[in-house]
């Protein structure tokens, strides 16, 4: 029915149907907040919080005053491209032709395009939960339909094979995973490359926490044949170099596809602005002295504010292998806890539930505000605990 006021015509299923980001619904609630004189302290955003170094900024205004305002080509630049493969080479040892490496706005369009390359209508595709909150919609928005693949504590095989049907096109994973820390072991991803190319299935691969990791090795579907044949990967500057608000990913594809992939490029977006590329390069020339760094803060906040809440009655919180991302345990609703944290103590966290039904009964806590306001945010927990639904 026609609400009154609504003054123009009907919108597409395509994006009425779809549901909001729990994540930046969660933001925009503390923005408001915030507006209204309250200070929350924020335990809720995907965004790192690292100022982006100066020097990469720096790249950026040259290539800028260089000239480097135009439209570019849609792949991506060359020098970026290379310093992409080269990143790769390098982490997970697969050799990608520059030419197989598209430059996308950020990872969230890099599944976007890894799925419109894959995805057509009916088709199905597997999504990890508890998973990012933008899995399902993307594959939505390509037409496909989302089944959830539970992996909380692990990948397993069985459960992945008596999901898959014969419209099953592509199984997304991500390691290190949102909202978990955790990293997908190889003998797992072995097993889903076995099973892809069992079943002929693409295997979505994002890696965009993998150069936070603290010890145990990451591992790629990517790193052997059989998985390279059939991976798109799905990575991004965000995380790694504190530049969310660059919007500055990439997808690398199999030998050819990255060919047919780039003409959803083309079609909507071009290109990703040369002088944001012109910063990639140099942030990628900056890995070895600022990534270490930044791992050695997020290390440090989680292993400190893994050991404050676990004194806390009814919270168990291991520490996380990798992200900045900490994923305890509540012996309680979760999203009565985590509604009980902002209304009472001021203190924003999302509930596990929000990443798929599979996280309920976990908070998910992001380390991405300053050491002072986690040791702030660790004291007024500590103080009301999980609140009075506590058992
Ligand atoms: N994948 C995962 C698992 C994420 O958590 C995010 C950001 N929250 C992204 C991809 C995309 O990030 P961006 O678009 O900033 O690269």
């Amino acid at each position: 029915m026609n609400s009154p006021l609504r003054t123009h015509p009907a919108l597409a299923t395509r994006v009425s149907s779809l549901k909001p980001s729990a994540t930046v619904e969660m933001s925009e609630r503390i923005r408001q907040s915030r507006a209204a004189g309250r200070r929350i302290l924020g335990l809720s955003s995907g965004d790192p919080a690292l100022p982006t170094d100066p020097r990469i900024i720096a790249a950026a205004e040259k290539a800028m005053r260089d000239g480097d305002t135009h439209y570019s080509t849609p792949a991506g630049q060359p020098a970026l491209r290379e310093a992409i493969a080269a990143h790769e080479k390098r982490r997970s040892g697969a050799a990608y032709d520059p030419a197989d490496i598209l430059v996308t706005p950020g990872g969230k369009f890099a599944l976007l395009a890894a799925l419109m390359g894959t995805v057509g209508p009916g088709d199905e595709v597997l999504v990890p939960e508890p998973g990012w909150v933008s899995y399902g919609p993307c594959v939505r928005l390509c037409g496909g339909a989302p089944v959830a693949l539970e992996m909380l504590d692990r990948v397993d095989p069985q459960a992945i094979a008596a999901k898959i049907t014969p419209s099953t096109r592509a199984i997304i994973l991500n390691s290190p995973v949102n909202p978990t820390g955790r990293i997908l072991p190889a003998a797992e991803l072995a097993a889903v490359v076995e099973l892809a190319q069992r079943h002929d299935l693409w295997i979505i691969f994002d890696q965009v926490y993998a150069d936070l990791s603290y010890g145990a090795p990451v591992t790629f579907t990517q790193s052997s044949n059989a998985g390279r044949a059939r991976t798109l990967v799905v990575d991004s500057l965000s995380k790694t170099f504190g530049m969310t608000g660059w919007r500055l990913g990439y997808l690398a594809t199999p030998p050819g596809a990255a060919k047919a992939i780039v003409k959803f490029l083309q079609h909507s977006i071009y290109c990703v602005p040369p002088f944001v590329q012109a910063a990639g390069v140099a942030a990628f020339a900056l890995y070895d002295e600022l990534v270490p760094r930044y791992r050695a803060i997020f290390r440090a906040r989680l292993e400190r504010a893994a050991a404050a809440l676990s004194k806390v009655g009814g919270i168990d919180c291991p520490m996380s292998d990798a992200t900045f991302y900490l994923f305890p345990k509540v012996a309680a609703d979760d999203a009565v806890v985590a509604k009980y944290w902002l209304d009472t103590i001021d203190v924003a966290a999302l509930p596990g539930s929000a990443f798929g039904a599979a996280g309920a009964g976990h908070l998910r806590l992001s380390l991405s505000l300053s050491d002072a306001e986690l040791d702030e945010a660790l004291a007024r927990i500590a103080r009301v605990g999980i609140g009075p639904s506590a058992p």
